[in-house]
């Protein structure tokens, strides 16, 4: 990786190291394919780095190594593997400047969103740190007096992790964390837009005291490694965060060999906005929720629909402040670009009214206007798309049952939000939104201690909470034989 540090913050005893080829060499080199591939900055499109170009030899080896380390790691208690976890936090921690300016420079947020990033991530590893202590079974009373039953709680075995870039670090740990607390080892793999974060984990777990093989890391060919993890009878588990498309591919993928699966895939949110709501609460929750990371969260607001005694006012509030606000930060790569302007040109067509931004930007890297669209209806492609940017389309609805039915239309059932002053209301829509989570007068919802996850085809599982770990553990059932 060859960008300079802009600020003074970061640590000259870790950043330097990812500075160098020889950074990259230690974290894992690439066995033998001696291809790499470049990693561009969004922000402005230089390449920043390199890496290499792994496939399924290597991958094959790092299931290996992560099969070799799994009876050490899974045979320490409990207590050292959270020791091992909290040092890595300690290790996150003292380094997070550095950590942040990696997101920012190879996964294009700002150095503050960044930031934010980091500290979500500290939680996550420090909650299942905890949590490796507390992984209880049960004693089940007997149905025979000459038994006694009780079942017990074991480590799933070699797992792979699966995880995209918007989240390059979070979403890592969000995994990795559960996975090492239970007592699994783990193949990742990042994706290849933001390899650098994971590197930079990896090295810390290391320091940390991770034994060798725990933790291995696989980019480059993502089909190949994809392929090669769901083929091996040795992965027991495969824990994957991305796009609904890849996901089916995976789960199909992974029926031969009967994998364990946690899926994380696209969502499509609705937002909805009565007219008893407190329009600058929404405001400010429609504006984290759709512009955070630039529009590319899998929670992003996607449908946003407002009451039509409000929409007017609720839209000139809105483009203010989006306009207030300014730059959105830019987007992954080009072709998210593209895609947003061919979003807006079919809701254009199709008699939406772009009331600020519309198009990309002309400079280098890869930016495309905030942009807030009005009359939006069911038959623009937004509507059914995961926007995945920062284009907001507002629908207009007058009525409680329709807009109900408009919110749970489509197959995604991951994030949905309501605003309104109405405690009923609220709770109408509570239970019948067909979503894993909802935000009733709220725009972000995500922490470490809360289970997160989607209905329908928005994945299966959950990560975060107490059931976070679930995934990567086995029950196991014993019954005892007593005689007298
Ligand atoms: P993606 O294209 O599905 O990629 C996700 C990961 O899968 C990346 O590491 C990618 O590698 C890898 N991959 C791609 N094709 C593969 C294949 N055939 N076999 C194995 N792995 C493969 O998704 P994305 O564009 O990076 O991420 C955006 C999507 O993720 C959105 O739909 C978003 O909603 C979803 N997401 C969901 C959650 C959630 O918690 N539910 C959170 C964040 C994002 P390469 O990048 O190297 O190609």
């Amino acid at each position: 990786m060859t960008v300079e540090p802009v600020s003074s913050t970061f640590s000259a005893e870790f950043f330097p190291q990812l500075v160098t080829n020889g950074f990259l060499e230690k974290g894992d080199p690439g066995e033998g394919s001696g291809k790499s591939f470049p990693v561009i900055a969004p922000a402005s499109g230089a390449r920043i780095g390199q890496v290499p170009e792994m496939g399924a030899a290597e991958t094959r080896a790092a299931i290996a190594r992560a099969r070799a380390s799994l009876d050490h790691w899974r045979g320490l208690l409990p207590k050292a593997r959270a020791e091992i976890l909290m040092k890595w936090h300690g290790l996150i921690r003292r380094h997070a400047a550095d950590l942040a300016y990696i997101i920012h420079c190879e996964q294009g947020k700002s150095l503050q969103e960044a930031g934010r990033e980091v500290v979500g991530a500290l939680a996550y590893v420090e909650w299942y740190a905890e949590e490796a202590k507390r992984t209880y079974g049960d004693t089940i009373p007997t149905t025979d007096a000459k038994k006694r039953m009780f079942s017990t709680r074991e480590p799933l075995g070699v797992v792979a992790a699966i995880t995209p870039w918007n989240f390059p670090l979070a979403l890592v740990v969000r995994k990795c964390a559960p996975a090492l607390a239970a007592g699994c080892t783990v193949v990742l793999k990042p994706s290849e837009e933001t390899p650098f974060s994971a590197i930079a984990l990896l090295d810390l777990a290391a320091r940390a005291g991770l034994p060798d093989g725990v933790l291995s890391l696989v980019f480059g060919r993502a089909e190949e490694i994809g392929q090669a993890l769901c083929d091996s009878p040795e992965v027991r588990g495969l824990s994957f965060t991305g796009s609904t498309a890849v996901g089916r591919q995976l789960m199909s993928g992974s029926a031969a060999t009967v994998k364990k699966l946690s899926m994380e895939l696209g969502g499509n949110a609705p937002f909805i906005i009565f007219d008893d709501a407190d329009v600058e609460a929404a405001l400010e929750g429609l504006i984290a929720s759709k512009f955070r990371n630039g529009g590319q969260t899998c929670v992003a607001a996607n449908r946003i629909f407002v009451h039509g005694d409000i929409y007017e006012r609720f839209i000139g509030r809105l483009v203010a402040k989006v306009m207030e606000k300014g730059d959105a930060g830019p987007l992954i790569n080009r072709q998210a670009v593209v895609k947003m302007t061919r979003l807006v040109e079919d809701a254009e067509r199709k008699g939406a009214v772009i009331r600020c931004g519309g198009r990309p930007r002309s400079r280098p890297g890869f930016y495309f206007q905030p942009t807030v669209l009005s009359e939006a209806s069911p038959e623009m492609a937004c509507f059914d798309q995961e926007i995945f940017g920062p284009v907001a389309a507002l629908y207009r609805f007058s009525d409680e049952a329709a807009v109900l039915e408009l919110a749970n239309r489509g197959a995604a059932g991951l994030a949905a939000y309501v605003y309104t002053e109405s405690l009923n209301r609220a709770w109408r829509f509570q239970e019948r939104l067909a979503y894993g989570v909802v935000g009733i007068n709220v725009g972000t919802t995500s922490c470490e201690s809360a289970p997160f996850g989607g209905l329908n085809q928005s994945g299966l599982g959950r990560e975060g909470g107490r059931e976070g770990i679930d995934f990567y553990l086995e029950t196991k059932y014993t019954c005892l034989g007593v005689p007298g």
